[in-house]
């Protein structure tokens, strides 16, 4: 048996047409154009490359987007008042604090964060967004695990009734991931490194989600036949070799659906992104009218 693939591209396309149209919709019913700004500190080569990208997106849709380049020895006070800025500027929409931050503002990166307006917070990282989320009323919600989620929905997979595991607690992906599976009727488990009998557990998942951060983590004898197979791992293993969390090979003969790395997830997040955006715009006119 082979996995059927779950090319990241198709959905993101389809995603990505979707919020073209709503870009058109807004700019004809109301004349705004939906605004993303992304501040990014300091020279990361990886951060740049990811913005690069977003940027480019925006371009693609029709959305205005501020790439605001901040110097690598900004100050917590720096960024607050750049956030203020976009907080009261019409123009954006959309705001988002490209991660990781420099190690001399690293501690201060929750309360940056909570300085976005929940309005405008784009990546769902707001303790706001976080409770609406939790509370069932998903608000702007993180990117990658909902682009997981409409994945699963835009390829026709069931979740309701289903058992879905994921390996990984971050509240990026893990969290957020377990919240938007059982508001869809999933029975969920959440792994993390203290774990016990992992792969007994992984091998009870209709819907197995790796979210780790360990190139192949996850071998073909941890995934019950027929499952599907969400891989959110980026690993760079060789200077340009990029590999998932799920030893991709092998799995593939045991799953029923599975997401290669890269050309899986990674392109939906960014989808979501845009996505999210023009969300956010929709919710700032909906209060101003
Ligand atoms: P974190 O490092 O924040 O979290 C990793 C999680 O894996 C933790 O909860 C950790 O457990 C758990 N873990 C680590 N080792 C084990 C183990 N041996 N057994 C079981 N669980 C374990 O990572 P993120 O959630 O931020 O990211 C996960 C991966 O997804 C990374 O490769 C990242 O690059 C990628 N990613 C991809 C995105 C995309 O767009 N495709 C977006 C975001 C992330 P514990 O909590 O106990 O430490």
């Amino acid at each position: 048996m082979t996995a059927k693939l779950l090319e990241g591209k198709i959905f993101a396309a389809a995603i990505k047409a979707e919020a073209k149209k709503q870009v058109e919709s807004l700019q004809q019913e109301f004349k705004v154009t939906p605004g993303l700004a992304v501040i990014i500190v300091g020279e990361n080569p990886a951060s740049k490359v990811y913005v690069a990208n977003k940027h480019r997106s925006c371009e693609e849709l029709g959305i205005y987007s501020e790439v605001i380049e901040m110097p690598i020895d900004s100050t917590k006070a720096m960024l607050l008042a750049q956030i203020d800025e976009l907080n009261h500027n019409c123009k954006i929409h959309g705001i988002l604090v490209q991660l990781p931050l420099p190690p001399h503002i690293h501690t201060d990166e929750a309360e940056i964060l909570d300085f976005i307006d929940p309005d405008k917070d784009v990546d769902g990282f707001h303790p706001i967004n976080v409770g609406k989320l939790a509370t069932g009323q998903e608000h702007l919600v993180p990117c990658t695990p909902m682009g997981c989620i409409k994945m699963l929905e835009l390829a026709g997979i069931e979740i309701a009734g289903k058992n879905a595991v994921i390996i990984g607690r971050s509240n990026i992906v893990g969290k957020p991931m377990f919240h938007l599976l059982l508001a869809r009727d999933a029975t969920v488990t959440v792994c993390h490194s203290r774990t016990k009998n992992l792969a007994a557990i992984t091998k009870q998942a209709d819907i197995l989600v790796a979210a780790v951060g360990r190139p192949h983590f996850v071998t073909a004898d941890m995934v019950k036949p027929g499952a599907v197979v969400i891989d959110v791992g980026i690993n760079r293993i060789a200077p340009k070799k990029l590999v998932g969390d799920v030893d991709f090979e092998a799995v593939k003969s045991v799953a029923g659906a599975i997401t290669p790395v890269p050309g899986g997830v990674g392109l939906l997040t960014i989808a979501i992104l845009m996505h999210n955006t023009v969300k956010a715009a929709r919710l700032q006119l909906s209060k101003t009218i």
